[in-house]
């Protein structure tokens, strides 16, 4: 990879990167709504990276090449703003924006993207692209700047540029992951524990369904509603309790001033943090069909009581869990589409692919199916500033 966007730099702009930086996609496989109530969120970094050369330029401009693309843009550090027709590389000109605000002292450069990472599926393409693009700033213009600030500067730029409704924990999984390990974020104190993922007998398939997630910036910001309606409803906003406190009981049946709709929510939120800790127990255990069954829990959880599913999704989880040798299996992702998460005995692989295969014949398109494992997160490949 190293030498082929070192070549895809050097064709662009004719000269070599002096600075290369990667950093991968990520998912999550528990916990992806918990942000909202500041609780626990477990996910991974994927084996799959997307990496950015940087070199030198004598003026204030900025070049944009995406090798996937084959698209180029280019921006200036004065006209930073977002546009609309600039597509992709806004992601990239809300991260130098980002830093500049910060007080970073940042000036002209040639940039060449290129990723292993499918865009748009939920592998958190973005956020990889954006934490690369920072760690690159950072060893190109040398800058005292804390991993905190790293992460808030990529995260910024969809949240505060771009105007998206996008959380910390992917730029935080991207950034922190450890290879063969699985990160679990602590939401509140941002902190982030790495609980060991076992090479064998299991292994991870991400299944993407090609159905276009489509959860809309409003019903994200409605989920956050539900939770503050919860802390509302309940009183507790002044026990210092945090929603993440809360019990299952506590929601079990109506409370007064939650609408049911915020009460599934919230009912939802609770029990996927109590997932999480015994998924992490399960599989320091390595009891796996015990791992299994609290993912697709989730997924049971995630159609009926968040109602976020669509029939493909359900289709592949359920398809899954009746297969010889899966363990367990659930949508990833913000909703209505993209992939699922399914862990299998790695001996048989097979009877799952072959499964899939049904699905084309059903939904008149094929499922792609591939493994994941846990990779490392942000590095550094080449410095020469
Ligand atoms: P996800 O983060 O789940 O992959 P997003 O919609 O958040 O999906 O981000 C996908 C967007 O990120 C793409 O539409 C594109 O603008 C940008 N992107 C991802 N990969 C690349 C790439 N290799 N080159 C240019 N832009 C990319
Ligand atoms: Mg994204």
């Amino acid at each position: 990879m190293i030498d082929q966007i070192t070549a895809q730099h050097e064709k662009e702009y004719g000269e070599r990167p002096t600075v290369i930086t990667s950093a991968p996609g990520k998912i999550d496989l528990l916990g992806e709504h918990s942000e909202v109530g500041q609780g626990y969120v477990l996910s991974l970094a994927i084996d799959r990276r997307f990496y950015i050369a940087a070199s030198h330029r004598e003026d204030n401009s900025l070049r944009f090449f995406s090798a996937n693309l084959n698209e180029r843009k280019k921006s200036s550090i004065a006209g930073l703003k977002y546009k609309r027709e600039d597509r992709w590389a806004n992601y990239s000109k809300g991260v130098i924006d980002a830093l500049i605000h910060m007080g970073f002292n940042i000036r002209g450069l040639n940039l060449t993207l290129f990723s292993e990472v499918p865009m748009g599926i939920g592998l958190a393409s973005s956020s990889a692209m954006t934490v690369a693009t920072v760690c690159a700033m950072k060893e190109f213009f040398n800058l005292d700047i804390s991993d905190a600030q790293i992460i808030e500067a990529a995260r910024s730029s969809e949240s505060r540029f771009m105007n998206l409704h996008e959380g910390i924990r992917s730029p935080m999984v991207s950034f922190y992951a450890k290879a063969d390990h699985l990160a679990l974020l602590d939401i509140r104190s941002l902190k982030v524990e790495y609980p060991e993922f076992p090479r064998e007998p299991v292994v991870l398939m991400v299944t993407d369904s090609r159905v276009t997630e489509s959860m809309r910036d409003d019903e994200k910001a409605a989920l956050e509603h539900s939770c503050q309606e919860c802390i509302n409803a309940l009183d507790i906003g002044d026990s210092g309790l945090l929603f993440r406190d809360l019990s299952k009981d506590d929601l079990s049946s109506t409370v007064e001033g939650l609408s049911e709709r915020s009460r599934r929510i919230c009912l939802h939120i609770i029990k996927e943090n109590v997932r999480i800790k015994d998924f992490r127990k399960a599989l320091n255990d390595k009891r796996f069909s015990m791992a299994g069954r609290i993912l697709f829990r989730s997924h049971e959880s995630l159609r009926d009581l968040l109602e976020i599913s669509c029939p493909e999704l359900d289709w592949l989880a359920k398809r899954a869990v009746e297969t010889e040798g899966v363990y367990g299996s659930r949508m990833i992702g913000s909703g209505y589409g993209g992939c699922t998460v399914t862990l299998i005995d790695s001996h048989l692989l097979k009877n799952y692919e072959e499964r899939m295969e049904e699905y084309d014949r059903i939904f008149g398109f094929k499922a792609s199916v591939f493994p994941v494992h846990p990779g490392e997160g942000a590095r550094v490949h080449l410095t020469e500033s």
